[in-house]
C-alpha cells in the first residue's frame, strides 16, 4: 500500500471558508474552568476571581531570589545591549553565561535538572532581561515560551521529556517553526509537508519555514506540518502536526539569516527541510494536534510579552523622570511644562496598569483551574499597544536626542540613553505572537461564544429545519431570561465599598459589563453573519472588555498594595481608571455611529487602483 501524500499545490489555495474551518478546528472549545473576562463579557463583574489579588506562592519566590538577584547582576555587568545591537549578536560569552545561571530552564521541572519555577518568577526573569535588551530576551523567550521546552512540558510524553528536557535546561536552544511564506496569521495554507514512511516508523518532512527566532542556532526546534487529510463526518479535515526536529538531522539547512528593524542580535532564519526523517517518537502530543497544541502553548507563551511591554514602560518612566527635571527649556525644566507633564503623569499611571495586567495573568496561570485564554490574549495585545505609546510618548520627551541612537549620544560625550534602540526593538511585539488584529479576532470569537452556542446552529447552512425549529425555541427562551437580566442588577452604590476610593471605577466596570454584553448582542443582532466582516465593531467591543479588564485589575492590585504599605498605588490605580473610562466611553459611542462603511468604501477603491491619481508627485 503506497504511503499517503499531502498535496502542498492545493494548499496555497485557501479559501476564507477553510481557514475559519481550520482556525475552528484548533479552538479550545470548552470553558471548564471560570474565566473573569469571559464572564465580563457576559454582563458580570466577578471581582471574586480576582480580588483579593492572588500572591506569588512563597516558596517558590525563596527559590527564585537568589536567581533573580544573580542575573540582575549579570545583566547589569556583562550584557551591553548597545554592543549586541551594533555588532547584531550576543555575544557566546553572555549566551554561555545566561546558561550557566539556569536561564534556559527556568520553568523546567527540577526532576530534569531546570529551575522548576512558576510562570510569575519566569516573567520577572524576563522583565529583568527585556529592560536591558530585547534581543536577549527574544532568545530565551523563543526558547521557553514558545520553544520546545512548554509543549514538551504540557504535552510530551514520559520518554520524550527525559531525552530533551534535561539538556534543554543546561541550555541547548530551541525555537518554534510555524511561519511560513504564505503562512503568517493563517495557518490554513501550510505548505510544509510531513507524510508518513510506508513502515510507519518514521514521517518525512520537507517544506520552509520564514522568521523563525533561535532558527541559525537551535539544536532543536517544534515544526509544525500538513500531514495527510482526515475523514470527520464525511468532510475532509486538513491536519496540522507539530514534530520535534533536530536541527542536526540530514536535510535540515539554515538558508538564510534574517535581518530587522530592532532586536539586531536575534538568529532569526529560514530554514529548509528536504527529505527529514523525523522518528514517530518524535511527533508531539499527536496528529493533527498541532495547531491546537501551538495555540495552547501560547495562552501562557504570549504572556512574556505583556511582561516585556512593563519592562519597557518602566525603562521610560524612569528615563522621563530624569529628562523631564534636568532639560531645561523656556524657563522651565520641561517636565513641569504641562503638554510634557500630561505625557508623564498619564505613561506612570498606565505602567501601573500594564504591571497589575501582567502579573495578574501570570498567578493566574500559576494557580491552575482558571482559563486564562483571554485574559492572556487582552494582555498581549493590550500592554504591547499601550506601552508603544508609551515608548512613543519618551521618544516626544527626549526631542531629538529620542531620534539619536546611543552610540552617538556616547560618542560626543552625553549619557547614551537608548530610546532609539527602545522603540526599534519594541515595535515587532504588535506583530509577532499573534498581531494586534488576530488578537482582537481571537477575543471577539471567544466573547462570542455563548451566543453562538445558543444561536449559531440558526445560522448554519448544514442544519436542517427541523433542528432549526428546536433550536429557535431555545434561544427565544434562553434570551428572555438573559436579556433583560443584563438590564437588571443589585443598586451599584451598595457594591464596591470596601475599595474606597476606587470604588467608583468598579461600578463603573459593573454597569459597563451589562452595557458590553448586552452591546455585544445588538451588535450580533444588526448585522447577524456579517459580524464577522464587521471587524472594526468587533474591535470596538474587545478595546471596551480590555479596557475594563485592565481597570478591575489595576484597582486589585492597588488594593493589595496599599495593604502592603504602598498607599500611592490608589493614587495610580484613580489616574489609570479616569483615562481608561473615557476610551470605554469613546468605544462604546463608536459601536454603532462611526465611518466604518464609508472608511471600507475608499479602502476597496484604493486597492482597486482608483485613487492611484493620488500618488503622484512622489520619485
Ligand atoms: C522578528 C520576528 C520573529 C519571529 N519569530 C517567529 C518564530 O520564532 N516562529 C514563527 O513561527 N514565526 C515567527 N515570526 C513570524 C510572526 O509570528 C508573523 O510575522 C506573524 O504571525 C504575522 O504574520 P505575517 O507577518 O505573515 O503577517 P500577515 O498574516 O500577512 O498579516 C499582515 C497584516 O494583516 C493583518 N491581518 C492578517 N489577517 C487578518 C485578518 N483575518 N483580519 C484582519 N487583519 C488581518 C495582520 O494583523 C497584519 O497587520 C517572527 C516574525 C518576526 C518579524
Amino acid at each position: 500500500m503506497a504511503a499517503p501524500t499531502v498535496d502542498s499545490k492545493a494548499s496555497s489555495m485557501v479559501t476564507e471558508a477553510e481557514a475559519r474551518a481550520v482556525a475552528e478546528a484548533a479552538r479550545e472549545t470548552e470553558w471548564t474552568s471560570p474565566s473573569f473576562v469571559a464572564e465580563l463579557f457576559n454582563g458580570r463583574l466577578r471581582m471574586d476571581l480576582i480580588h483579593p489579588h492572588p500572591e506569588p506562592d512563597q516558596e517558590d519566590a525563596a527559590r527564585a531570589k537568589p536567581f533573580l538577584d544573580r542575573l540582575a547582576q549579570f545583566l547589569r555587568e556583562r550584557v551591553d545591549a548597545d554592543r549586541i545591537d551594533r555588532e547584531e549578536a550576543i555575544p557566546p560569552e553572555v549566551v554561555q553565561g545566561l546558561k550557566d545561571l539556569g536561564a534556559f530552564g527556568i520553568k523546567i521541572p527540577l526532576e530534569y535538572g531546570g529551575l522548576g519555577l512558576s510562570q510569575y518568577h519566569y516573567a520577572k526573569a524576563m522583565q529583568l532581561v527585556s529592560s536591558v535588551c530585547g534581543s536577549t530576551c527574544a532568545l530565551l523567550s523563543a526558547h521557553q515560551s514558545i520553544g520546545v521546552p512548554q509543549p514538551l512540558k504540557l504535552f510530551g510524553t514520559t520518554d520524550q521529556k527525559k531525552r530533551y528536557l534535561p539538556k534543554l535546561a543546561r541550555g541547548m536552544v530551541s525555537a518554534f517553526a510555524l511561519t511560513e511564506p504564505g503562512v503568517g496569521s493563517d495557518p490554513a495554507a501550510m505548505e510544509t509537508t510531513a507524510v508518513p514512511t510506508e513502515d510507519g516508523a518514521a514521517w518525512v518532512l520537507n517544506g520552509e519555514k520564514l522568521w523563525c527566532t533561535n532558527g541559525t542556532i537551535a539544536e532543536v526546534m517544534v515544526v509544525m506540518a500538513r500531514t495527510p487529510p482526515r475523514v470527520v463526518n464525511g468532510r475532509e479535515r486538513k491536519q496540522i502536526t507539530a514534530f520535534l526536529v533536530e536541527t542536526g538531522w540530514p536535510g535540515v539547512e539554515v538558508v538564510h539569516r534574517c535581518d530587522f528593524m530592532g532586536l539586531k542580535g536575534i538568529e532569526n532564519g529560514v530554514l529548509r527541510f528536504t527529505n527529514v526523517r523525523v522518528p514517530k517518537e518524535n511527533v508531539l502530543w499527536g496528529e493533527g494536534k498541532g495547531l491546537k497544541l501551538a495555540l495552547t502553548t501560547l495562552n501562557t507563551g504570549r504572556l512574556t510579552l505583556p511582561t516585556s511591554a512593563v519592562a519597557a514602560a518602566k525603562r521610560c518612566l524612569q528615563i522621563v523622570r530624569e529628562w523631564g527635571n534636568a532639560r531645561v527649556q523656556w524657563g522651565r525644566p520641561i517636565g513641569r511644562h504641562d503638554a510634557v507633564a500630561q505625557m508623564i503623569g498619564s505613561m506612570a499611571a498606565n505602567t501601573f496598569a500594564l504591571e497589575a495586567v501582567a502579573e495578574l495573568c501570570s498567578l493566574l496561570a500559576d494557580k491552575g483551574g482558571y482559563d486564562i485564554r483571554l485574559e492572556a490574549a487582552i494582555a498581549k495585545l493590550y500592554n504591547s499597544e499601550r506601552a508603544w505609546s508609551i515608548i512613543d510618548d519618551t521618544v516626544q520627551i527626549r526631542g531629538g536626542r529620542g531620534y539619536e541612537t546611543a552610540d552617538s549620544l556616547r560618542r560626543r560625550g552625553e549619557k547614551p540613553v537608548p530610546v532609539e534602540r527602545i522603540m526599534r526593538d519594541f515595535r515587532i511585539n504588535l506583530i509577532f505572537e499573534g498581531s494586534s488584529e488576530i488578537m482582537h479576532l481571537f477575543i471577539a470569537r471567544e466573547a462570542v461564544d455563548r451566543h453562538l452556542r445558543v444561536a449559531g446552529p440558526l445560522l448554519d447552512p448544514h442544519v436542517g429545519a427541523g433542528e432549526k425549529a428546536v433550536v429557535l425555541l431555545r434561544t427565544v427562551l434562553f434570551y428572555a431570561l438573559w436579556y433583560p437580566s443584563r438590564y437588571l442588577a443589585v443598586p451599584a452604590f451598595l457594591k464596591y465599598s470596601e475599595f474606597g476610593r476606587l470604588a467608583k471605577h468598579l461600578r463603573f466596570v459593573d454597569r459597563k459589563s451589562r452595557a458590553l454584553a448586552r452591546a455585544v448582542f445588538h451588535a450580533m443582532v444588526r448585522f447577524g453573519p456579517k459580524l464577522e466582516q464587521r471587524q472594526a465593531v468587533l474591535f470596538r467591543l474587545v478595546d471596551a472588555g480590555s479596557e475594563l479588564f485592565a481597570m478591575a485589575a489595576a484597582c486589585s492590585r492597588a488594593m493589595m498594595l496599599a495593604k502592603q504599605g504602598q498607599p500611592e498605588a490608589i493614587e495610580m490605580a484613580d489616574l489609570f481608571c479616569r483615562e481608561a473610562r473615557r476610551r470605554v466611553q469613546g468605544s462604546f459611542a463608536r459601536v454603532f455611529s462611526n465611518d466604518d462603511v464609508p472608511t471600507y468604501r475608499v479602502a476597496t477603491d484604493v486597492l482597486d487602483g482608483k485613487h492611484a491619481w493620488m500618488e503622484s508627485g512622489v520619485a
